[in-house]
Formats: C-alpha cells, sequence, structure tokens
C-alpha cells in the first residue's frame, strides 16, 4: 500500500496530482531529483532523495503504470560519463522498494524505446543521467518530445530542479498530460501554502552567506512575518550599514544601502528585526585557526565573525519561543568547519525544541539540521536548495507553471 500523502494545507497547488490522472496500466514518466552525492568509489552516501520520491513511486506501483524514472546527476557536460551514472541510483531504489528496477544506458533513442514498449504493468524502468544529453538544459524541442514519446503521462516530482527550464522539467509538458507527484506537492503546500498563510507568530531566521541571496526572500516575508533573524555572513552586511567596524568579515559593499533600506522597511512595519550582538571570529576558515569571542561591535581589522557567539544564540533562541511557526533558511555561521558550528547547531535544537510547525529551506540548512541529529524533530526539511530559494521570494517556477491546470 502506498502511504497517505495528506497535506497539512490544501489547495495551494491549481495544477493536476498525480491522484488527477488515470495511469492504471499506462506508462508513466516521473520526473524525479536523484541527484545524491556519491564518494569517490560512486557509492552513494546520502540517499534522502530517493526515498523522498518513494511515495510518489510506489503509488504508480499500487497503479498497475508502467514506471518510467529520470533524473540528473550532477554536471556530466552533456557527455556520459560513469561518475554521473545512475546506475547505482537504480541499485539503491530497487533495495529500497524491494522491486526489480531496470537501468536504461540511454535516456532516448531507438534502444531506450524499445524496451519500454515492451515493459508489463508495475515494471520500472530508470533512465541514464538527462544532463548527458546536451539538449536536456537547452530546453531542445526535439529532445522533449522524444522523452514525450516514451510515455502516456507525465509527472514532476524533482522539485529541486522545478526552477530549471529544461526538457524533461519544461519542454516534456507540452506534449503530456503533466501533474505534479507527492513529493512536489507537499514542497509546494510548505514553503508556498504555509509561508504565504503562517500560523501566527511567525519567524524567519535568515543566515547563509551572501546578504544578496537573501534580501528578496525578506521583501516576500515582510507581509507574512513578525521577527525576522538575521545570521551567518549575511549578517555583516546589515551591520556594516548600520556602522558597526565588521574587521575582514563578509561584507558585500554594494548592497550596504539596500540592506540598511530594507532593516529599516521591516523595522517599519512593526517586525522585529534581529541582527547578532556577539560572534567567534578567526584570521581564516582553516580547521585549528585561532579563534576569539568578541561583541559585533568589537571585531578587529584582519579577523572575520565566523560564527554567532553565546549572546546572540540566547537572544535568537527566546525570540523562538512564542512561535508557532518558524522558517530557517541559511547556517548562523561557517558550520562546515567543527570549531565555528556551535551556533548553526544550537540554532538547529532551538528550532527543533519550538512548540511550532518548523519549516527548513534546502541546501546547507538541510545538511546543518542533520549534522545536529535533529532532523526528525522538524516538521518539513525541503529537498531543493535553489528552487526553495526562488519559491520564498515569490517567484513561479518554471516546471511548477508548465504543469496542467486543474
Ligand atoms: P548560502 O548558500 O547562502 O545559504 O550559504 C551557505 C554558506 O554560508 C555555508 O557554506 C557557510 O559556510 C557560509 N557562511 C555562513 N556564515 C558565514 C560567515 N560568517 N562568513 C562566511 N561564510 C559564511
Amino acid at each position: 500500500m502506498s502511504e497517505d500523502r495528506s497535506l497539512p494545507i490544501k489547495g495551494v497547488l491549481n495544477k493536476l496530482s498525480i491522484k488527477d490522472l488515470d495511469i492504471r496500466g499506462k506508462r508513466v514518466f516521473i520526473r524525479c531529483d536523484f541527484n545524491v552525492s556519491l564518494d569517490e568509489n560512486l557509492n552513494i552516501t546520502d540517499d534522502r532523495r530517493i526515498r523522498a520520491a518513494l511515495p510518489t513511486i510506489n503509488y504508480a506501483i499500487d497503479e498497475g503504470s508502467k514506471i518510467i524514472l529520470a533524473s540528473h546527476l550532477g554536471r556530466p557536460k552533456g557527455r556520459t560519463d560513469t561518475r554521473y551514472s545512475l546506475a547505482s541510483v537504480a541499485r539503491r531504489l530497487q533495495r529500497l522498494i524491494k522491486k526489480e528496477v531496470t537501468f536504461l544506458p540511454d535516456c532516448v533513442g531507438a534502444k531506450t524505446e524499445d524496451t519500454i514498449n515492451k515493459m508489463s504493468e508495475g515494471d520500472i524502468v530508470l533512465l541514464e543521467n538527462l544532463r548527458c544529453c546536451n539538449e536536456e538544459e537547452k530546453n531542445e524541442e526535439e529532445f522533449s518530445k522524444s522523452l514525450a514519446k516514451l510515455a502516456d503521462f507525465y509527472v514532476n516530482d524533482a522539485f529541486g530542479a522545478t526552477h530549471r527550464n529544461h526538457s524533461s522539467i519544461v519542454g516534456i509538458t507540452k506534449y503530456l498530460p503533466s501533474a505534479a507527484g507527492f513529493l512536489l506537492q507537499k514542497e509546494i503546500e510548505y514553503l508556498q501554502g504555509v509561508v504565504n498563510h503562517p500560523v501566527r507568530p511567525f519567524v524567519a531566521i535568515l543566515g547563509g552567506a551572501k546578504a544578496s541571496g537573501k534580501i528578496d526572500v525578506i521583501r516576500n516575508l515582510e507581509d507574512k512575518v513578525d521577527k525576522v533573524i538575521v545570521g551567518g555572513g549575511m549578517a555583516y552586511t546589515f551591520l556594516k550599514a548600520m556602522g558597526y567596524d565588521v574587521g575582514d568579515s563578509l561584507v558585500e559593499n554594494d548592497m550596504l544601502e539596500l540592506a540598511n533600506e530594507i532593516r529599516k522597511g521591516v523595522i517599519a512595519k512593526g517586525i522585529k528585526f534581529y541582527l547578532p550582538v556577539d560572534c567567534v571570529i578567526s584570521q581564516s576558515i582553516e580547521p585549528g585557526a585561532e579563534t576569539k569571542l568578541v561583541t559585533t561591535q568589537e571585531i578587529p581589522k584582519g579577523w572575520k565573525a565566523v560564527d554567532i557567539g553565546p549572546a546572540s544564540v540566547k537572544l535568537f533562541s527566546e525570540a523562538l519561543e512564542s512561535a508557532k511557526t518558524i522558517l530557517w533558511n541559511g547556517p548562523m555561521g561557517v558550520f562546515e568547519v567543527d570549531a565555528f558550528s556551535r551556533g548553526t547547531f544550537s540554532i538547529a535544537h532551538s528550532v527543533a525544541d519550538a512548540y511550532a510547525l518548523t519549516i527548513v529551506g534546502g541546501g546547507d540548512t538541510d545538511l546543518a539540521v542533520n549534522r545536529a541529529g535533529v532532523s526528525e524533530s522538524i516538521s518539513f526539511i525541503s529537498t531543493g536548495g535553489g528552487a526553495a530559494l526562488e519559491l520564498l521570494e515569490g517567484k513561479d517556477l518554471p516546471g511548477l507553471v508548465a504543469l496542467t491546470d486543474k
């Protein structure tokens, strides 16, 4: 039996769902995001993206469809390359669903078509990495048609690639009835549904390297949030704009004016705006480098902020206490280095402990939450980095727009 994928908030998506298609016994092309990390021996080190696609795949199995799975993996630059082959994904998927998954060494062409034409109900094939064909990323018309020829229906369950204007995401939808899979629906329900209609108080925590990458998220959320917490590298652009001397911390000088404008605008709307009050500083981000703990008003020349300090952790954690909805996107420091990870991991624990609906926007924050060991306590962790950010910025995702309207 496939899992019941009831969603917490309904009606956000005005596009067909896989459940609206009559896929029983039919060929269904499911675009997944199997862009997993591999080690040097090509073993999968993290299979969460494969697991996230299982509800849709299991549903199609239950419906007795002929299932054609497709994905990208890394950047093979239009050439077949064993380092980017999906063969290991086929093996892992086979183990997870306890059903044979036939791996096809190409994604289009006579041989691929021939194998698919011979499929029986319930059979599953996985095509080779779509990006081994140059045409995929160019959304080339003939390639899109060749992909569409393989199936009767198209299902997009590749949220992490839905912001891409590629053949398997956009082009193919011109030729087939096209619907959203369960993972894609869930991502939209949380990142658009919950975020746009939050149970308040709603707190957004933003971090990561650059202010320029997150300014539009603040703009898009400013009529919905009650508090904005800014940490990570991006905080120092805001602090410098306020006249602080931030030493050699990461600063985007061309963003200073805008950062001030955004901060003042947010505060004028009655939203609380938090910045770090203390930080861990270092002269380099190498592991083992000397560190000091200082207030954000006294970062000396030659030193850069690499993590938030304990007073900031306390300030931010207290701000989360009354929250009913929390969105977190971007680490509080250079958490990849153990010595600079404490602030990020402490915030991960505060988010996980909050009595609130908690949403983590993919990419690095996903990794941070995982390393902090609190993934299980987060309501929803997005599988998409760039796609999640674009949704949070209020942008339309091309792959979503392309699906068939309800
Ligand atoms: P983003 O993709 O914008 O969310 O940025 C994530 C990256 O921001 C991570 O790789 C962190 O190492 C980096 N980062 C976080 N805080 C800082 C900081 N204070 N200085 C430099 N880089 C940072």
